[in-house]
């Protein structure tokens, strides 16, 4: 039994500088661990800080697209403005593609939310979409031709906890197993994590841990490491999101 271990850090921007990404990833990439960084490319009018951009390479940390402006007080991508969410996703790959020299594919949804347009549009560009799941959120803002409501329902009924070993739609959804905020308390956090980690595990599946780097205080990090002690224990295979779409594992 083995588990891919997808570790995901969003909000990457200008405001990102080095140290408060080594301060977080150092110990996952020394334990031979990957992390995925959804970058927002375009933070009020600004690019990437040189220091993150140069930090997620150093790494070899996979890209993926978050958001656009990604403003913190509302989900940009849950507008219907077919215009300008086609502009934000164009613009922002290739903004992405100039700094990091790659096409990502992957978008992770700014408040882990979009509008049916928006994955419409997610679609055409080809891009793997990443936001949290509920089941009345599926419903609510999938298109229903994506939508097995047999298949979910019975997975509603067997699965809780709502980890696929594919994705319950007809199109590449990363669904988050875990995560590290300071919503809750770090020991909460970490004992998610863990049994998270062991049900991927028992189950073959993926086990997507996802964290903002600002939000780590000294006790959140310390939980986080422990989690990463943990997980370079157990028989896991360090991925990102990027390679799961390649090699088709959602
Ligand atoms: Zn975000």
């Amino acid at each position: 039994m083995t588990a891919y271990l997808a570790l995901c850090d969003d909000d990457s921007s200008w405001k990102t500088t080095e140290d408060m990404l080594s301060r977080v990833h150092d110990h996952a990439v020394n334990n031979g661990f990957k992390v995925s960084f959804g970058v927002v490319p375009c933070m009020e009018q600004k690019k990437p800080n040189n220091e993150a951009v140069r930090y997620i390479k150093s790494i070899k940390g996979d890209v993926l697209l978050h958001g656009f402006n990604h403003p913190e007080d509302y989900p940009e991508f849950r507008t219907n403005n077919v215009k300008f969410i086609d502009y934000a996703i164009s613009e922002g790959l290739n903004i992405l593609k100039k700094e990091f020299g790659k096409v990502p594919t992957v978008f992770v949804c700014p408040h882990e939310d979009c509008s049916k347009q928006a994955w419409d549009l997610l679609k055409r560009y080809d891009l793997a979409i990443c936001r949290t799941v509920s089941f009345f959120g599926w419903v609510r803002r999938t298109p229903i031709r994506d939508l097995p409501i047999k298949e979910l329902l019975q997975n509603v009924v067997r699965n809780p906890r709502f980890v696929y070993k594919r994705s319950p739609i007809n199109y590449p959804v990363f669904q988050i197993s875990a995560g590290f905020s300071t919503l809750r308390s770090p020991d909460i956090e970490l004992k998610n994590a863990k049994k998270a980690l062991d049900y991927a595990i028992s189950n073959d599946t993926l086990c997507q841990i996802v964290m903002h780097y600002w939000e780590f205080n000294d006790a959140l990090l310390k939980a986080y490491h422990d989690f990463i002690d943990y997980a370079a224990t157990c028989d896991v295979v360090p991925v990102t999101l990027s390679e799961c779409v390649e090699k088709e594992l959602l």
